[in-house]
């Protein structure tokens, strides 16, 4: 397996463009978006350039990466030899079904359809091409190129010998897969979801504050980052979006999601993104400068 492309040239698909290219792979990146997959070139540049003033890779590795990486705004000419195509596009149901329709009838018979979903059902996006055996989870952490997990999901009747190669290709990477099935939130999103809505509970029943909140899970379980700042950096609507399949997925009350977590969308403190969730991030950058106490406020 040799010819890898990437489709969606976003967060994720630039760090996975990224991973294959380093590690000696042909990828083409794909996106509708052009720009798009401008940012995602000078973003796995700078990535490069980082890991060579880190001493991880040396400045004739990253000219070999870059020289990897081809660019298609053609989903057709992007996946005509593929080995291996992964989805990686906005995490919206009808649009991934709509590309794995294309992928079914654009690749060769033989290639693997992965797709890089949070939360999505494998099952159902296979049983929506005519090779649900070939069709698998490839889930990566954000950023790609540091984490090393990859959760392989297999759908219900993707074929052993497909989920063994994707093992086998995520070890290529330096990466270590775990397989798991193919429920509701998987693994990943099932625990720490929760946690993150249990975290935002504390808030809104005024248990305590935001940086009370974090500096307890931090310097308590040595956690990197507290639950609401992990929280502004995934995103607050993606947060919610995925504690909504894990709630219709599993019907389970305990899934649903606190209201001030809905408020927030509603509002458009998605996080960083939006320059204000939990903290206020000026700039949009990840740096907090100021920790809103806002807390009481909300309650
Ligand atoms: P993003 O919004 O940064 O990028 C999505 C890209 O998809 C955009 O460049 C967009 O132009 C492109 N796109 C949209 N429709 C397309 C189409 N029809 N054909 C080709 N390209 C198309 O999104 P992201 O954060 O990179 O997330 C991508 C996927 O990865 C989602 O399924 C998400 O749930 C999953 N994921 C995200 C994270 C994370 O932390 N961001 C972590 C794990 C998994």
């Amino acid at each position: 397996m040799h010819r890898i492309t990437v489709i969606g040239s976003g967060t994720m698909g630039n760090g996975i463009a990224h991973s294959f290219a380093q590690h000696g792979y042909q990828v083409s990146l794909m996106d509708i978006d052009k720009n798009s997959l401008d940012r995602a070139l000078q973003a796995i540049e700078k990535n490069l350039t980082r890991q060579v003033n880190k001493q991880i890779l040396s400045e004739d590795e990253k000219t070999l990466a870059l020289q990897n990486i081809t660019t298609f705004t053609s989903l057709e000419l992007a996946v005509k030899d593929a080995d291996l195509a992964i989805e990686a596009v906005s995490e919206n149901t009808d649009i991934k079904l709509g590309i794995f329709r294309e992928l079914d009838n654009l690749c060769p018979a033989d290639t693997i359809l992965a797709t890089n979903t949070s939360s999505i059902p494998i099952t159902q996006i296979a049983a929506n091409t005519s090779r649900p055996e070939k069709v698998v989870g490839m889930h990566f952490m954000n950023p790609v190129p540091v984490m090393k997990l990859v959760e392989v999901i297999r759908g219900y009747d993707t074929d052993e010998h497909v989920t063994e190669s994707i093992v086998s290709i995520a070890k290529s990477l330096s990466k270590t897969p775990v397989i798991v099935n193919d429920y509701p939130g998987f693994v990943a999103n099932r625990i720490l979801m929760p946690m993150i809505n249990e975290a935002i509970y504390s808030l809104y029943e005024g248990v305590a504050g935001v940086e009370e909140i974090d500096t307890v899970m931090k310097l308590g379980m040595a956690h990197p980052m507290g639950p609401l700042q992990l929280a502004d950096f995934i995103g607050l609507d993606i947060c919610l979006a995925i504690l909504k399949v894990l709630h219709d997925g599993l019907g389970n009350p305990k899934y649903a999601p606190c209201p001030l977590l809905v408020n927030m969308v509603h509002a458009k403190h998605l996080g960083v993104k939006s320059g204000m969730g939990f903290y206020q991030y000026p700039a949009k950058s990840k740096d907090i400068q100021v920790a809103k106490q806002f807390s009481r406020k909300l309650v």
